[in-house]
């Protein structure tokens, strides 16, 4: 099985290549984001193992871009601090698994088998309510054919709506799939945003999809509005 390692400090990327081959794994090298991509592309790999932090592009980007393109190849990223989690808890950016340097190599080699026999995931579904699409794996939304751009919080607050088109679904649980679990401020949040995509999704096209219940939460119409 073929495996490509993206890592920009020589020695752990060698050290990880030498270490995987003696468990028979064939492993090509990258040592920044570009290349990384560009082999990925290319390569048929059973598994990338991905730095966050790399010259030229991120492994955040990296992953993003090859799940943009459709590219569901499983991704294990190392972030070398904990911080680095915080742009990831926010971002669905794709990756499969993560580990925190300084990891241990018994630990990683667990973590790729068990990716390794999970497989690449299926592509998430298109949701639709009406002629309002969603694409979790591009990051799009489309009212009929024209694109609607939207900010990830927007995008994530409309993903939680249209997985329970049709149902109401309280402000809480918005806040608790949308913003992290330490988030503390008002559940008014979730109104503004609810605000933010009427203008973008519901008024220019003269609709009503995004309803106010009042005193429990929100519904997105499943005909679209
Ligand atoms: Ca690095």
């Amino acid at each position: 099985m073929k495996l490509l390692v993206v890592e920009d400090e020589v020695r752990l990327a060698q050290a990880l290549r030498r270490g995987l081959q003696a468990e028979g794994f064939t492993v090509d090298l990258a040592h920044d984001g570009e290349d990384g991509l560009h082999r990925a592309r290319e390569g048929d790999y059973a598994a990338i193992v991905l730095d966050v932090m790399l010259p030229r592009l991120s492994g955040y980007r990296v992953c993003q871009q090859l799940r943009h393109e459709g590219n569901w190849v499983p991704v294990l990223m190392l972030s070398a601090k904990d911080g680095e989690y915080d742009e990831a808890d926010g971002l669905d950016i794709g990756a499969d698994d993560y580990l925190t340097k300084p990891f241990s190599y018994v630990v990683l080699v667990a973590h790729l088998r068990a990716l390794l026999r999970r497989g690449a995931p299926d592509r998430p579904a298109v949701l639709t309510a009406g002629d309002l699409t969603l694409d979790p794996a591009s990051h799009t939304v489309h009212r009929g054919k024209q694109e609607i751009a939207l900010t990830r919080r927007e995008f994530a607050v409309l993903e939680v709506l249209m997985r329970h088109r049709g149902q109401v679904v309280p402000k809480s649980q918005i806040l608790t799939d949308v913003w992290d679990s330490h988030y503390s401020g008002a559940e008014n949040v979730v109104e503004v945003y609810v605000g933010y995509l009427r203008r973008k999704v519901d008024e220019p096209f003269g609709r009503t999809s995004l309803q106010t219940i009042r005193g429990a939460g929100y519904r997105l119409a499943a005909d679209g509005g």
